[in-house]
């Protein structure tokens, strides 16, 4: 039989935990997948202690999202003394379903990066290939699944969930924006990020999204109607295995040549192997016009880095966080957050506050917020005429260390930030290795259709990619 479930593999909670704690404690040894990883003893006794149907389930929790009384530093030297004194939504709800939070995951600093080489803890590797990134930026969740099989969770602002599950080989969902409460999420760029999870079996994003996307009041972003319930309802059918199957038949694909141009060749080769394969199961497929695409990424970059400087003023060392000297305020402020920061969300913070200062902000801030409102508008159209917009994760395998850091690396959110600028929900699942290297494929649906991700998941498990037919 399949194994469907990470739960699946066995049923006394205590040894399926054991056995991920030693898998996890590997993904650290090696790969540097966590900031923090708990002892087992105290685990052992929040185990025994916790009720509920995810019991025995060992969480391993972006270190971005607050867990109470665990520390939680954002991959940032300026937070590395934060421990949080309550949990986010996300993990509280999970916690009352029974789970365990393990640790806490490796990630790019503040989550701005696509790398995870700039956490103050040092560089997550993959797995997959020595000297190359596991993408990110919840680089370390991404590994820490992939390693031990258990489903974490990860943020998502521009691809951070998809594009670290496309560079591992396992499943990313972004959520549609006001599925999840971003409360204790702490933020980067708010109008545009959600809680994502990653998960091996399609199964297990089901059961963990369900819990994690109840209405929580003190998110104001969240959407409050009755599509909510109705995912809510269909992932619970779709966790028990009693709603899993989809009739390709039934359901359209655009994607865009055009646009697929833009990727490496060997990202292009899978991509339409792919494509293939989806016609052979059924799904109709369609090449269009998706040209707004290619200004997706200016758009994203001036829009997050304007909230990033508005949101990170809030770290002047006084309320939390590292204080680096005492004295007058402005000086004491600014040399806590000269050392504190590192260089990359350095240059995000200055750029964002050049970018909406009086005089620029029509010409860059106005104006993405217009381009981002024709991206939205451009992808409704589309999907109100078909179910997914198709595109590759990302349009190269990954980069070495090094290779991708900085402005020069940005080009590789080229295909993950449309969901985040439009708010729909996207999905990556594993297409294919070039050079030994995996690459995904993202799926992107209308607003609260995460039911359909999952089950295109379950249908495509396993079957884009035959390993016979290698490329490269
Ligand atoms: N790589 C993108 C950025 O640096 C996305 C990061 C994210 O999703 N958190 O902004």
């Amino acid at each position: 039989m399949d194994i469907k479930s990470y739960m699946d593999i066995e049923d006394d909670p205590i040894e399926i935990a054991f056995k991920t704690y030693e898998r996890l404690r590997i993904s650290d040894e090696r790969y540097n997948a966590f900031t923090l990883l708990r002892d087992w003893d105290e685990i052992q006794k929040e185990i025994e202690a916790s009720k509920g149907p995810l019991k025995g389930l060992l969480l391993p929790v972006k270190d971005n999202i607050s867990t109470k009384s665990i520390r939680t530093t954002c991959a940032s030297r300026i937070l590395s003394n934060y421990i949080p004194p309550y949990d986010a939504y996300a993990v509280k709800k999970l916690k009352e379903a029974g789970v365990v939070v393990v640790g806490k995951t490796n990630m790019d600093e503040f989550a701005m990066g696509n790398t995870s080489e700039t956490s103050y803890f040092g560089p997550v590797k993959n797995p997959w290939k020595d000297g190359y990134v596991p993408g990110g930026s919840s680089g370390g969740s991404a590994v820490a699944t992939l390693v031990s099989g258990a489903p974490s969770l990860g943020s998502d602002t521009g691809g951070s969930v998809r594009q670290p599950a496309s560079y591992t080989y396992i499943l990313g969902l972004k959520p549609t924006y006001g599925l999840v409460s971003r409360y204790g999420l702490i933020s980067y760029a708010d109008s545009l990020e959600q809680i994502g999870v990653f998960a091996k079996y399609p199964l297990d994003l089901a059961k963990v999204l369900y819990h994690i996307s109840d209405y929580d009041p003190r998110d104001g972003t969240m959407v409050r109607d009755g599509r909510r319930g109705r995912l809510r309802n269909s992932l619970s059918r779709i966790s028990t295995g009693e709603d899993l199957e989809l009739s390709p038949e039934r359901y359209s694909i655009a994607y865009s040549s055009k646009i697929v141009e833009l990727s490496d060749d060997d990202v292009r080769k899978l991509f339409y192997r792919s494509i293939d394969l989806l016609e052979e199961m059924g799904f109709r497929l369609h090449d269009i016009d998706l040209d707004f695409m290619e200004v997706g990424l200016p758009t994203y970059y001036i829009i997050t880095m304007v909230e990033a400087s508005s949101n990170l003023m809030r770290y002047d060392g006084i309320q939390y966080g590292l204080l680096e000297e005492i004295g007058d305020y402005f000086k004491s402020v600014s040399i806590t957050r000269s050392r504190g920061f590192g260089e990359e969300v350095k240059r995000r913070i200055i750029t964002g506050a050049l970018l909406s200062s009086k005089g620029y902000e029509g010409k860059y801030y106005l104006k993405a917020l217009k381009l981002r409102r024709w991206i939205r508008d451009s992808v409704k159209k589309i999907l109100d005429v078909y179910n997914f917009i198709v595109i590759p994760t990302t349009p190269s395998k990954p980069p070495k260390f090094g290779e991708a850091l900085g402005p020069k690396g940005y080009i590789h959110d080229l295909y993950t930030v449309i969901p985040n600028l439009t708010g729909n929900p996207a999905i990556s699942i594993p297409m294919g290795f070039i050079e030994g290297l995996p690459v995904g494929l993202q799926f992107i649906s209308r607003w609260f259709s995460e039911d359909l991700l999952i089950k295109v998941a379950y249908l495509t498990d396993g079957k884009l990619y035959d390993s016979s037919k290698e490329v490269g």
